[in-house]
């Protein structure tokens, strides 16, 4: 019987081992162990499985429904230790898992011997998942806990966390199990795409049966992404390995800076048709349009659809071990198919014997059903996370769901054939659905509390839920500009192109595909607060609150971001700010605004989270501003302008 104690030490060898090779050497070497120690027990699935740092497989529905707060009761609990001890340890790492070896250490715990095996692990996160209270479960933590060594009990909480901070992902799991069990590691990967099950497929790999692993539903597979690109030119140059050539005449305009940009900059931006000048060449629209070239690019074999601004998912429907199951995953891999009850009720409508399994890859969308068109992220975001959507929400914010790729269908997963062939099945799959594929706006929400969702009587007309994302080939870089400011106009959010003859990455973001947007506009603000991070950054103020002029000279808060600088500079605007803190609020300081940074946003949405009564979406920080002086920095007036530039003006709940 294999000991927990083997994952907890490997995995501490680990988080001080850079090099991915030796790591992998030795996650295999370990595996290879406790396979050979007991053959036909599970210990080295569950090994491999732990030490990826998840409790179960992906394709295991279940949950240990232990957040931080159950963990560190029970920590105290097992340790002895109080509240002030805790917090001081997580300041010093970020991490539980690591404060808790600094509390165990210190007690008793630290003279106990190993014993807690994997199977007594696994036995315990069984129990969690289905304990009925808290209390429950908290006490098969404690259990846990009191038998751990200090070393054991750092990386079951970071395994209850799914957090290890060991510098091991999945995939590298996955290679040490094809080196372990002498198997290629392609057939390792693809068991466990297909089954979701890491453990099963070590399994498979010391059995020789990598290659009957069959695809199973309801668990989500990787999703594939996008590369940016800053102009069409770049985007014709991925596509056809060589830069579209620009007549000699047209030089590189600098891009307007943001005090000139006029604001009705939407106005010049979405104008329909480009200008020409006398020889016909296309003169520039916008900054996008700088340098577009007039003659056309040969060979660009690349799709271009809309860039929607929604919610990326996968669906699952259509099974014939489970008829009517749907199940909706986000792109972090969650499922969220309760927040979306209307797209439910609709694939439910797929069936097994006629129209087979699918799994659809899309981007969920609020959407307006009178001027059919998609509603702004920000009145979808309203209700994502909802797990009770009301008829109410229903009927405020409708949903559809806009297909762009099919990833399974007939039985048969699709991701190796070209996109070109994925798209005709595509469009095939949904001609077929998608007048079946519907949902009435509200259901009769009694019916509902009953359990009979899937047949909730209809109040209301049916909204078609199956809609397919409209694309086609493009020719040139002008084409990919004028597909651009058409996007914008329908207020999506830029243009994806995508390789014709590309195959399907899951979880890549790789060059085939590629997404042209523009930032809105950068605002200089200065930096008025900062909070201490987590993990890495914990005791470093890498938080920044920062804010904008306001009509009477003071300042208002507009935004907070942490993203967008290297760890040199966060360490140096850390210290900078520990020196010209103005009041310490344990987590967060006030500062003297002093430091200027210019941010980008994806959009500006009135809210009430700030002082200036607007908020960023995604801000992030592009550079820090020393050239700027605080006099310098945009004014409120500059945010309102940006705001009224778009073209749909959020408003955050
Ligand atoms: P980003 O979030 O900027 O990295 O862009 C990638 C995201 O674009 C994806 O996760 C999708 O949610 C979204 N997206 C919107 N429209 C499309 C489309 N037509 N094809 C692929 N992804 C899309």
């Amino acid at each position: 019987m294999a000991l927990f104690a083997a994952v907890a030490e490997l995995a501490e060898e680990l988080a001080g081992e850079p090099g991915k090779l030796k790591k992998r050497t030795a996650i295999a070497g370990a595996i290879s162990a406790v396979h050979a120690a007991a053959p036909e027990s599970e210990d080295a699935g569950l090994f491999a499985l732990y030490l990826a740092g998840t409790p179960f497989a992906e394709a295991d529905a279940r949950k240990l429904n232990a957040g931080g707060a159950l963990l560190s009761k029970a920590l105290l609990a097992v340790s002895g230790a109080n509240d002030v001890a805790l917090t001081a340890g997580y300041r010093r790492h970020g991490d539980m898992g690591a404060a808790a070896l600094d509390l165990l250490v210190a007690s008793p715990a630290a003279g106990r011997a190993a014993e807690l095996t994997l199977v007594d692990v696994a036995d315990a996160f069984a129990g969690m998942a289905v304990a009925k209270t808290t209390l429950i479960r908290a006490s098969l933590v404690e259990e846990m806990l009191r038998r751990a060594t200090p070393l054991e009990a750092k990386y079951l909480l970071k395994l209850m966390l799914g957090d290890m901070r060991i510098g091991v992902k999945q995939s590298l799991v996955e290679e040490a199990i094809a080196v372990a069990a002498n198997a290629p590691v392609e057939a390792v990967r693809r068991a466990v795409m297909l089954e979701a099950d890491l453990a099963g497929a070590a399994k498979r790999a010391f059995a020789g049966t990598l290659a009957e692993a069959r695809m199973r539903l309801f668990h989500p597979l990787g999703f594939m992404l996008a590369s940016p690109v800053d102009t069409p030119e770049e985007a014709v140059e991925r596509f056809t390995g060589k830069p579209e050539k620009v007549p000699a005449v047209q030089e590189k305009k600098p891009r307007k800076s943001k005090k000139t940009q006029s604001l009705d900059a939407d106005a010049e931006e979405f104008s329909d048709a480009p200008s020409t000048d006398v020889i016909g060449r296309v003169e520039p629209v916008n900054a996008v349009s700088e340098n577009v070239a007039a003659s056309p690019a040969r060979g660009v074999e690349a799709f271009l659809e809309d860039k929607y601004d929604g919610m990326r998912a996968q669906v699952h429907c259509g099974d014939a071990g489970q008829p009517g199951r749907v199940a909706i995953y986000s792109r972090n891999r969650e499922d969220v198919t309760e927040s979306f009850p209307e797209l439910e009720e609709a694939f439910a409508k797929v069936r097994p014997e006629q129209d087979g399994a699918l799994i659809f890859d899309g981007e969920i969308l609020g959407w307006d059903l009178e001027q059919a068109r998609a509603l702004p992220f920000a009145v979808l975001g309203q209700r994502i996370g909802r797990k009770r959507v009301s008829n109410e929400w229903r009927q405020l914010v409708p949903v559809v769901f806009m297909a762009f790729d099919l990833m399974y269908a007939g039985g048969e997963l699709l991701l190796e054939l070209p996109l070109r062939e994925r798209r005709n099945r595509l469009e095939a799959v949904v001609e077929k659905l998608v007048e079946r594929v519907v949902s009435p706006v509200v259901v009769d929400e009694r019916a509902r509390d009953s359990q009979t969702v899937l047949f909730a009587v209809a109040d209301g007309a049916s909204v078609e839920r199956l809609m397919i994302s409209p694309s086609r080939l493009v020719e040139s870089a002008e084409d990919i500009d004028r597909s651009y400011a058409d996007a914008r106009a329908r207020a999506n959010e830029g243009v994806m192109l995508k390789a014709a003859e590309s195959v399907y990455q899951p979880g890549r973001r790789g060059l085939a595909w590629v997404k042209l947007k523009r930032e809105l506009a950068t605002l200089d603000v200065v930096v008025t607060g900062a909070e201490f991070g987590h993990g890495k950054r914990a005791g470093i103020l890498s938080d920044y609150t920062f804010a904008v002029r306001a009509d009477d000279g003071g300042l208002l808060n507009v935004g907070k971001a942490y993203s967008g600088l290297t760890d040199a500079e966060i360490a140096e605007m850390s210290a900078w700010m520990m020196e010209h803190t103005l009041e310490d609020r344990g987590f967060f300081r006030t500062v003297e605004p002093l430091m200027v940074l210019e941010v980008a946003f994806n959009n500006i949405m009135r809210s009430g989270r700030h002082a200036s009564g607007f908020a960023m979406r995604f801000p992030r920080i592009l550079r820090i501003r020393t050239d700027k002086p605080v006099e310098e920095i945009d004014t409120v007036e500059r945010v309102e302008e940006i705001y009224q530039s778009q073209v749909d003006k959020p408003v955050e709940a």
